[in-house]
């Protein structure tokens, strides 16, 4: 199951973080009062002088906004209306930049009317290199980019070349009035004004958006990052064989080829698809992404109330739905393969909890038996080296300084070697076999091939070596007791070699909570198959727990009942969370 890891919470803060890097944009807030950070001007002489040499003049003939000269300055060096409102300092409440802006204007036009064409000679603002001009036109951009999603909350962001900040930065706290606000939140704002008009039922908000619209001032032009819709539910998968998330075909990687029929899938289903599928087209989205509260394996059913999950859609055109529709249309569409229930509004934050609650669950678990002899018995009880999981945890530096220790991974355990008489099959198992198998065999070791099957049985038993003795299979009486004795207990589990290679090599300890009500029955074959309804911690392999994986999980059914476990199914029941 390479590459078809869940994301990671950490993943998921990453992704925030890059969004809050837009999210401060400052927009949304009504109040204003310029003077309550107002910043004395204390900049050294050298600055204050380089910023006069800048626009010409000497630093001693020009004071700050909002005295009288220091408009005066501002209008002559063809500073916009808008940017006369805002680094002016006479903005009142419930006026807009313009207005403000116009006023200081015609204060100063009233002395010094020979101003009155300041801006057509000195035509570009230099505050705001005229963007101010343009907010009319960004708004527009961005209502017709919203215009084909629904969108309830829609937050407005700016990117601005950093040399322009600082530009605009250094002029305002040199020329403008203390407190003044900053170029790129005013702007947004203004934005954020005209757009309100036009809106409707959307909000302009500051954070957890829908919709994060960010204007780049140098091309003028919008790129709208478009919040995903999670929707939560449970899901029961009612049959066997198909995997929690898309599992890429093999041979192609999920381009498409003909071994997997050009579907780029391993397998034709997946719970993921099966439940995303249609709602990318309900939502009119892009892709989905499935955040499973834990998964089973392919082989093994989910029942009971379901397995929690988080359900992503990205880039969506509706957000809005009806849960109960919602999963009728899904459960129609699998057609019996799973079915969803509990569906409901998600967020990303649960995508966080979901994956990072350790759920208890409920697994039955059937299983046949067969005689064990003592070598198979010595693999399985022998001991499980505790101390290398500990190795693990030291520092790379510290583990470089052993010695004798190059070339081998210490990050595993140690194999415990087994030593093994040669032994021959058992009268039993060369009955169990086909005759073709049984003439392969003599074949083998150069035994004479003719005869009848029981001619054949005889022969291969006379001539290798006698079976390994093995233990007589316990009593119905004693098995069920071994499995009442599981309540409680502590196993230590080896990562199974089956998920090794997506699992680090570790011994972790894990508890069955309750072991419960265990019966044993006959199947169509005359074999006795027992079932039995195991509550585990989180993480706890189960059918590892029964057959004992070659001594990796301690203790197990099998040690315990000194017979050969195989487990026919395994159900996940019930998750123990939400
Ligand atoms: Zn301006
Ligand atoms: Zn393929």
């Amino acid at each position: 199951m390479a590459g078809n890891e869940p994301d990671t919470a950490d993943d998921i803060e990453d992704d925030d973080d890059d969004w809050m890097k837009y999210a401060n944009a400052g927009f949304g807030e009504t109040d204003y009062s310029l003077w309550d950070d107002v910043e004395p001007a204390e900049e050294d002489e050298s600055h204050q002088q380089e910023v006069a040499m800048q626009l010409g003049t000497h630093v001693e003939e020009i004071p700050r906004a909002p005295s009288p000269a220091g408009h005066k300055h501002l209008v002559r060096k063809g500073t916009c209306d808008a940017c006369l409102g805002r680094v002016g300092g006479k903005r009142m409440y419930g006026q807009t930049l313009e207005e403000a802006g116009l006023g200081v204007r015609a204060s100063v036009l009233e002395r010094d009317t020979h101003l009155a064409n300041a801006r057509e000679e000195q035509p570009l603002c230099p505050f705001c290199e005229n963007l101010f001009e343009e907010v009319d036109l960004l708004a527009d951009i961005i209502y017709d980019a919203i215009e084909p999603y629904d969108v309830g909350r829609l937050q407005l962001g700016a990117r601005f070349p950093k040399d322009q900040i600082e530009e605009e930065e250094k002029l305002r706290k040199r020329f403008g009035a203390g407190g003044s606000d900053a170029l790129k939140p005013a702007l947004v704002e203004g934005i954020g004004k005209r757009l309100k008009e036009r809106l409707g039922d959307i909000k302009l908000v500051n954070d957890k958006p829908d919709v994060l619209a960010l204007i780049d001032v140098l091309t003028l032009t919008v790129e709208l990052d478009v919040r995903a819709v999670y929707v939560y539910g449970r899901y029961r998968k009612l049959e066997r064989g198909i995997p929690q998330t898309r599992w890429p075909c093999r041979a192609c990687k999920g381009r498409g080829c003909e071994r997997c029929n050009f579907t780029g899938l391993q397998y034709e289903k997946s719970v993921q698809d099966l439940v995303g599928n249609p709602m990318i087209e309900i939502f009119e989205g892009v892709e989905h992404a499935f955040h499973g509260m834990g998964r089973e394996d392919i082989d093994v059913r989910c029942l009971g109330r379901g397995r929690p999950f988080v359900l992503e859609i990205k880039e969506p055109r509706k957000r809005s739905f009806n849960a109960e529709k919602l999963a009728e249309i899904i459960n129609a569409a699998a057609n019996g393969s799973i079915e969803v229930s509990s569906i409901r509004p998600s967020t990303r934050s649960e995508v966080v909890r979901i994956k990072d609650t350790p759920a208890e669950k409920s697994y039955t678990v059937r299983f046949t038996i067969e005689p064990m002899n003592e070598a198979e018995y010595a693999v399985l009880t022998a001991p499980v080296d505790m101390t290398k999981a500990d190795v693990q945890n030291r520092s790379k530096k510290r583990r470089r300084q052993r010695r004798g220790d190059k070339g081998s991974d210490r990050t595993k355990p140690l194999e415990t070697p087994i030593v093994v008489a040669p032994a021959g099959p058992s009268e039993d198992e060369l009955k169990r076999m086909k005759k073709d198998e049984l003439v392969a065999l003599a074949e083998k070791h150069g035994l004479k091939k003719t005869g009848k099957k029981d001619d054949l049985v005889q022969r291969i038993l006379d001539a290798l070596p006698p079976a390994p003795a093995t233990f007589d299979l316990p009593d119905d009486e004693t098995i069920l007791k071994v499995l009442e004795s599981l309540n409680g207990i502590k196993l230590a589990q080896r990562t199974p070699e089956r998920v090794a290679h997506r699992r680090s090599d570790l011994i972790r300890k894990r508890t069955v909570f309750e072991a419960n009500s265990p019966f044993i029955e006959i199947n169509e074959e005359g074999q006795r198959e027992i079932e039995i309804t195991l509550r585990c911690e989180s993480g706890t392999y189960v059918k590892e727990t029964v057959h004992g994986d070659s001594g990796r999980t301690q203790p197990s059914v099998a040690a315990l009942i000194k017979a050969k476990c195989n487990v026919v199914w395994l159900d996940v029941g019930d998750i123990h969370a939400d």
